[in-house]
């Protein structure tokens, strides 16, 4: 089973907004990921490297509670 808790603060998803930025897109909730300068950076980088990875599949990108989701449109899958 998965859970669904911030890897840092072990509060689930009823107590905090998480977010798949933590390391190897482990769940953190926003607290925990602007705690301390090296978190923050690393937040940053997670977040950057997502967002990379969505914009190489569409130019149209979703922001969502999984992170940034690129939009494909039907007419463009082959
Ligand atoms: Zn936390």
């Amino acid at each position: 089973m998965v859970e669904i808790k911030c890897y840092c603060c072990n509060r689930d998803s009823e107590q905090v907004e998480l977010r798949p930025y933590g390391p190897n897109a482990s769940l953190i909730c926003f607290e925990c990921a602007m705690s301390t300068p090296e978190k923050e950076a690393e937040t940053e980088r997670n977040y950057a490297l997502q967002l990379e990875a969505a914009l190489a599949k569409s130019n149209i990108i979703m922001l969502s509670e999984a992170g940034p989701v690129p939009v494909i449109n039907k007419d463009d899958l082959n």
